[in-house]
């Protein structure tokens, strides 16, 4: 993999950044406030890689500021993590109307800037977080059949390694929206990350 410098990374991510603001690959350039470009630390040795922005963050152009937002800074307070040292970014940069699911035509378009993300952060542990995320990212390292075929509960919180770059599936914080009683259970698998980075 092809080494960057802090600046060389700025700039590499500077350019794509701009590509992914004027994106119109797909519909849901039509109903986008922004496109959001990822944020965090670029020398990050972890990246969080999360489905797509929400209402909050659409308006506000900026990652996890909305209700989901508040539970994903929970989980990171409850598993020692600083926000300010990782990377953030969203499988499908366009906000999801309606909350509805992605089709495939808008992961495999958007998942390309997905793909040059990891290769400028070069992040040590790639944190897909929910199903969609996870399938993505299997599906980008070529991963045992094995591994793609399970249903995300089964993947949940299981550390996976593609030559030399970890993977490590979690829950969505939205998800704790839903069932806070996932929560106790949630923040243990959270929790494992910073043995994993050290
Ligand atoms: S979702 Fe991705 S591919 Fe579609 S318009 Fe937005 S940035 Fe472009």
């Amino acid at each position: 993999m092809e080494q960057f410098s802090p600046i060389e990374k700025q700039e590499s991510l500077d350019v794509l950044n701009y590509q992914i603001r004027s994106c119109k690959k797909c519909g849901l350039h039509t109903t986008r406030k922004h496109a959001l470009v990822g944020e965090g630390n670029i020398n990050a040795n972890i990246m969080f890689v999360a489905l797509s922005p929400g209402a909050k963050e659409d308006v506000q152009n900026k990652m996890f500021v909305g209700p989901s937002g508040k539970v994903f800074n929970k989980l990171l307070y409850a598993a020692g993590i600083d926000r300010n040292r990782v990377f953030m970014t969203n499988l499908v940069k366009c906000i999801l109307p309606g909350n509805r699911k992605p089709k495939v035509d808008e992961i495999e378009s958007c998942s390309l800037f997905l793909n040059d993300e990891i290769a400028i952060i070069q992040p040590k542990i790639i944190v897909p977080l929910g199903y969609y995320a996870t399938r993505s990212i299997l599906l980008k390292f070529n991963a045992n059949p094995d591994y793609a075929a399970m249903s995300f509960k089964n993947i949940n919180g299981q550390l996976l390694n593609f030559s030399g770059v970890k993977v490590y599936p979690l829950t969505h914080p939205s998800a704790l929206l839903y069932n806070p009683s996932f929560e106790a259970v949630t923040i243990e698998k959270y929790k494992n990350l910073k043995g994993l980075t050290e």
